[in-house]
């Protein structure tokens, strides 16, 4: 096989205008064969994404409580689609279905996986595609991870001429049952459908053309990242960088098949484009920060000599089912810095931990951290890029609380004080933006 698969994000399918858009970018190029939709989202800035509202009729079902306004909202959004459109779907009578079976299932995922499910469906139709329900074919394990079976099943399915639509953010569990990805799931969805049908590239569809190297929040006129590595991207968003959902690089990275992200709304932009390996143009490839980290602070004199010390101290964060983003160490220091939501509120309790299963002299909370990384592969050959960094904080006058650099030289995280955090990412942003 071969082809493209292109998955459309909520704001690229909310009305039947983005939907006609969206018929013109697939028939623009015959490759594009194998289309994920999402769920229509929001037309307008106080308007409601068709998932949220699905949600909210699951929650208002749940305790009882009258559903009829959801129901009305999302009756209204596809029968105006299909109208406009002029297409054959009875929303009336696909609805009438998910109330009869909506019962039989706990959680919310079967409920929010209909805005898809619909919406696949629909544009199906409209397109004259053949439409693929991803229950029957993306498959989880147990532990809700992604059974790699699925590519076979899939891809087998995905054999034929002609169009494809596989709704995206749901497949089901060994039980049957539906289960959806974290939100924004369409992203995984569509790398999974562009690695079934060996796609030779998985066209990200969405409203913005590309990564911007910083947040265009705190940097506006941020370059806009031409080619970016999977692994750099990772590194980015694990930081909160976010258009892609962060566990869509998964399934593509091994086949190696690149993914375009494009901007539905200016078809004529190149984007971004994900890859394996890339020329290395410009060293650094992006900057990203996020507020929300404690450290905690550990002194105990001659702790370089205890066997088992730093075990000792990672089994009470264990204990409390805290995971830690980085450990610095002195020589009679440890620090570990923890995100705010993983600490929640353990903090003292761990403090507590501490003191009995290593005994330090000290040990203390410290909140109140923003963490940033400067992320590119092509530092490896690049002598100075921390100097670089560090000139540029001390030149803005912001101090480091923390600086790590991790074994794959590929990511210089910093730790600077909350309050500092834009002016950081500016001043890094202007050190690194034009550094070849
Ligand atoms: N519709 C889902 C959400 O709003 C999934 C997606 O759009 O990717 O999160």
């Amino acid at each position: 096989m071969s082809g493209i698969t292109c998955k459309f994000g909520g704001t690229s399918l909310a009305d039947a205008a983005c939907v006609r858009n969206v018929e013109k970018i697939i028939r623009a190029n015959p490759a594009r064969r194998f289309i994920v939709p999402s769920a229509p989202g929001k037309r307008f800035a106080e308007d409601k994404k068709v998932t949220d509202l699905l949600l909210a009729w699951h929650s208002l079902v749940t305790q009882k409580l009258d559903a009829s306004q959801p129901i009305a909202m999302i009756r209204e959004r596809y029968a105006e689609i299909a109208r406009e459109l002029g297409v054959k779907f009875d929303v009336e009578k696909e609805l009438a279905e998910i109330i009869r079976v909506a019962p039989q299932f706990d959680g919310p995922d079967y409920m929010a996986s209909r805005g898809e499910y619909l919406n696949g469906r629909l544009i199906a139709e409209y397109l004259g595609a053949t439409f693929i329900d991803a229950a029957d074919f993306i498959k989880f394990d147990d532990e809700g991870m992604l059974n790699p079976v699925s590519y076979d099943l899939l891809g087998a399915r995905l054999e034929g001429p002609g169009l494809f639509v596989v709704p995206g953010f749901y497949g089901s569990m060994p039980n049957g049952r539906v289960k959806t990805f974290s939100r924004g799931g369409s992203d995984v969805t569509g790398s999974i459908v562009a690695r079934a049908s060996e796609s030779e590239l998985y066209e990200n569809w969405t409203d913005v053309s590309g990564f911007r190297m910083a947040d265009p929040r705190i940097v506006p006129d941020a370059k806009l990242i031409e080619e970016i590595t999977y692994a750099e991207l990772r590194e980015l968003s694990y930081m909160g960088a976010q258009v892609l959902h962060d566990e869509a690089i998964f399934p593509v990275r091994e086949p190696g098949i690149p993914i375009n992200i494009r901007n539905a709304n200016a078809p004529g932009d190149p984007g971004t484009i994900i890859v394996s390996k890339r020329v290395a143009s410009s060293p650094v490839v992006g900057i990203a920060g996020r507020k929300g980290f404690t450290m905690i602070n550990i002194e105990k004199t001659l702790m370089n000599k205890e066997r088992g010390f730093g075990r000792r101290v990672l089994s009470v964060l264990e204990e409390y089912g805290i995971s830690f983003e980085h450990m610095p160490t002195g020589i009679d220091t440890i620090s570990l810095i923890v995100r705010d939501d993983e600490l929640a509120q353990h903090g003292v309790a761990v403090l507590r931990g501490i003191e009995r299963a290593v005994q330090p002299d000290r040990v203390i909370l410290a909140p109140g951290l923003a963490l940033i990384a400067t992320v590119g592969q092509g530092m490896i050959h690049h002598i100075g890029a921390a100097g670089r960094l560090c000139t540029a904080m001390a030149d803005a006058k912001i101090n480091l609380r923390v600086i790590n650099q991790g074994s794959s030289e590929m990511n210089i995280i910093v730790g600077v004080e909350e309050n500092d955090l834009e002016a950081a990412v500016r001043a890094i942003y202007e050190a690194f933006k034009s550094w070849q």
